[in-house]
């Protein structure tokens, strides 16, 4: 650590409580849920940062970054640290700039663009948007701990991208605000297709500061589960409710048994040996969706309404990657992938796949939209980890029969699957952090030499 680092800090914050250095809390604020994956857990583990900062404003991101850049000191941004892959985990020390201090929501427009700083969490905004008629568009499963600038910086999408698409998607992210890291430190408004050079970079080429965000019109949800006696079923159920444009619909889901023995909380909407489709739907269509359910041969185990974050049971609580998490709780030798099946062959897909590992991959389908408008069926397969070689293996398999697969068992972003084939967050490093202080080691394609030469 450089000598004096948090005491040179303080003196570039205005209160400096704000600075923070306890061994405890700087090892809490250097971590993520890296250790879903049973192949980072090792390597993630000891990495800390030495001091941690709280701004509350853009004016101190700016002094920490200008002070950083002086002194040559990595910084690496943090929002609720939910992330998966250790995005978020300093692998260079350096400070931490934590920014759940900037949680204000500015205002919601009249045409329902949410301006916010980044720290806000996102069930905070979906809280406050419902009051006035607006709602997420689409929210991580992790909607009531994770922040928005931690979303922009490290997700993908979520509940509500079965109809919206994912994050990047459709002009949701309008414009953010973002302070670089090159010899002078300025505060750069990114608009329209500019948004990506930042979006999903993992805080490696800007912190985002601030944040227009499109909202879409409330609606009323309800939250129905239905049980199928085989996966097939329930497969094909949910996908004709996803695909179909008639069905309002922010949630389309779908887990093989044994999955649903894991959810420990809600048994009684679990039947022995089912599978499951999980579904958010307009309310005003749930009653056609339960009949639509039995005429598929599935049973209604529950329905209910949502009532923003705070419903119980909130059954998005079980989809996305909280799939993986209650599948850990009950066993911890499981962990999972992420992939896209062809909204064609996934049918044989499946086959091939459960012939190669049987009940070595448990299928979880999250149905999505894709930026073309198609509904296809994504995946976060829960999978029992015997070695790295062999998750290796399934992710080789996945691939050659078609089946993409974003691999979240790595610490940098080029294999994650969201890393721009137009390079365009790597031109961005190279332009807005040249030197490669920001997050080091998560963007392996950059180059620091090819840059500063
Ligand atoms: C149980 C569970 C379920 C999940 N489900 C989903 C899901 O459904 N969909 C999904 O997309 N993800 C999901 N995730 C991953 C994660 O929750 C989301 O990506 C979430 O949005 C991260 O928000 P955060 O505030 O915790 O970000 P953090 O973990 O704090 O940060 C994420 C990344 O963004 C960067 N970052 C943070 N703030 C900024 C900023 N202001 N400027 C620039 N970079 C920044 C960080 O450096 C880091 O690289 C899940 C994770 C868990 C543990």
């Amino acid at each position: 650590m450089r000598d004096g680092l948090a005491a040179e800090l303080s003196e570039v914050i205005a209160d400096r409580a704000r600075v923070l250095s306890a061994p405890a809390v700087l090892d809490r604020l250097s971590h993520d849920f890296y250790w879903y994956s049973p192949v980072l857990r090792p390597l993630l583990a000891g990495k800390v940062g030495d001091v941690a900062v709280q701004p509350v404003n853009v004016e101190e991101v700016l002094a920490v970054l200008r002070y950083a850049g002086r002194n040559e000191v990595p910084v690496t941004v943090r929002g609720a640290g939910t992330g998966n892959y250790g995005q978020c985990v300093p692998l260079e020390g350096g400070i931490v700039l934590d920014l759940s201090l900037m949680d204000k929501l500015e205002e919601i427009t009249p045409a329902g663009v949410a301006v916010c700083q980044p720290g806000l969490r996102l069930g905070a905004l979906e809280t406050e948007a419902r009051k006035l008629g607006w709602e997420l568009r689409m929210y991580p499963s992790t909607l009531v701990k994770a922040s928005l600038g931690g979303f922009l910086g490290g997700g993908s999408g979520g509940i509500g991208s079965v109809t919206h698409g994912g994050l990047r998607d459709f002009d949701t992210v309008r414009a953010i605000e973002v302070v670089t890291m090159e010899e002078l430190p300025r505060v750069v408004l990114h608009e329209g297709v500019a948004v990506h050079e930042i979006l999903h970079a993992w805080g490696t080429n800007g912190v985002i500061t601030r944040i227009w965000f499109a909202l879409t019109q409330a609606v009323e949800w309800a939250q129905l589960t239905v049980a199928f006696d085989s996966y097939e079923q329930a497969f094909r159920f949910a996908r004709s409710i996803a695909m179909d444009a008639t069905w309002r619909k922010r949630l389309a889901t779908v887990f093989e048994w044994p999955i649903p023995s894991f959810f420990t909380p809600v048994k009684p909407i679990v039947r022995e040996g089912k599978a499951m489709a999980l579904i958010m739907i307009a309310s005003d269509q749930a009653g056609a969706l339960s009949a639509a359910a039995s005429l598929a041969g599935g049973e209604v185990t529950f329905c209910g309404p949502y009532e923003g974050p705070r419903t119980q049971p909130l059954l998005s609580d079980y989809s996305w990657n909280h799939t993986t998490l209650w599948a850990m709780k009950a066993d911890p030798a499981y962990t999972y992938l992420q992939c896209g099946f062809s909204p064609k062959e996934c049918e044989e897909q499946f086959r091939l796949l459960r012939e190669q590992f049987g009940d070595e991959m448990l299928f979880h389908i999250e149905f999505m939209k894709n930026a073309d408008g198609v509904v296809t069926p994504g995946a976060i397969p829960v999978v029992r980890f015997t070695t790295e070689e062999r998750l290796n293996e399934m992710i080789a398999y996945c691939r050659s029969i078609g089946v993409f697969v974003a691999n979240p068992h790595v610490n940098y972003l080029e294999d994650g699957g969201r890393f721009r084939a137009d390079n365009i967050q790597l031109l961005a490093k190279q332009k807005y952090d040249p030197r490669g202080l920001l997050n080091p080691g998560k963007m392996i394609s950059f180059r620091k030499e090819a840059v500063t030469k």
